[in-house]
């Protein structure tokens, strides 16, 4: 049997941008980066004047994520330059992004703006949605419109995934098969 997909966020889950300043969470480290779609955020300023982009990352996750039994895909605003940026950082090679047709346009059910697309996208194959994101309505809808089993599970993004969320990717993904 193939392996449930794993559709994964950067921020919120892997970079716990909302954790206080002065309180960056056990086991990060702490990077000033630069990627290409921040610096074009700032169109009137050179590029050595735009400030880095603070992520804290934990060098753990991503042999922690390689270990589970899925099959691992980008699903993040940072698209390509998530393999550029955030997979030596956190210990993961390159992997296959979900590249979106339009960013955080607003939806008429209310859904995030990832959820119809991640439904498209994974094409009928059992999938975890990890995110900061997500909400009951989207839990409902993919529910209704997904013909595989999928798991939504949300992450704060004052902690990002914490081991209690490995155990349960780890359990649900080992229920399927
Ligand atoms: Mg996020």
């Amino acid at each position: 049997m193939t392996q449930p997909l794993l559709l994964l966020d950067v921020d919120g889950p892997l970079n716990p941008y909302a954790a206080k300043p002065h309180r960056r969470p056990e086991g990060y480290g702490t990077h000033r980066v630069k990627p290409g779609s921040w610096v074009a955020r700032f169109p009137r300023r050179p590029a050595e004047y735009v400030r880095p982009l603070r992520l804290w990352i934990n060098p753990a996750h991503g042999p922690e994520l390689l270990a589970l039994p899925y099959e691992l895909v980008w699903a993040t605003t940072w698209m390509e330059e998530a393999n550029d940026w955030i997979s030596p950082l956190v210990g993961l090679p390159g992997l296959p992004c979900v590249d979106w047709p339009e960013l955080h346009q607003d939806d008429p059910d209310g859904l995030h703006w990832k959820t119809r697309h991640l439904v498209a996208w994974a094409a009928g194959r059992p999938f975890a949605w990890v995110d900061d994101e997500s909400g009951p309505q989207d839990v409902e809808w993919i529910t209704a419109h997904h013909p595989a089993p999928a798991l939504v599970l949300r992450i704060d993004p004052r902690t990002g995934l914490r081991e209690g969320d490995f155990a349960t990717l780890r359990r649900w993904a080992e229920a399927l098969s």
